[in-house]
């Protein structure tokens, strides 16, 4: 299945978590796992602490020290820290199912990762059944 997330700034994390969990549930798979794939080249999808906000703060701060959006790149578009940072996050997650849940651990949220928004994205998961 997919669902749509609506992103509020040019770069920000966006817990999706209880979508992901929706989408676990709706499948009807007590076992296996949840594949979380961002369909963009300029947002991505990670694991990370959703206890402390400053966490997801840190994190795009620090891909913009990494790839900061004015570093004289070649593509047009003005974007290209947008694709470096998508890259390097990398667009999917797994996560294990059991008993029909989302396996996590306590401090850990999945997040659509916008790095050249405000957009409307769409995330697609796909879940597998499978012994564990
Ligand atoms: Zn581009």
């Amino acid at each position: 299945m997919r669902f749509s997330v609506s992103t509020g700034a040019r770069e920000q994390m966006v817990d999706v978590t209880r979508r992901v969990a929706e989408a676990v549930v709706e499948s009807g798979v007590q076992s296996g796992v949840a594949v979380v794939f961002s369909m963009h080249t300029t947002a991505a999808v990670t694991i990370n602490e959703n206890a402390d906000p400053d966490v997801v703060t840190d994190m795009v701060e620090g891909l913009d020290r990494i790839a900061p959006r004015d570093a004289g790149w070649r593509h047009r578009e003005g974007n290209s820290d947008g694709h470096v940072k998508t890259s390097l996050v990398g667009p999917s997650v797994t996560v294990p199912v059991e008993g029909g849940r989302l396996v996590l651990g306590t401090w850990q949220g999945i997040y659509l990762c916008e790095f050249d928004g405000p957009r409307t994205r769409t995330l697609d998961v796909t879940v597998l059944p499978g012994v564990r």
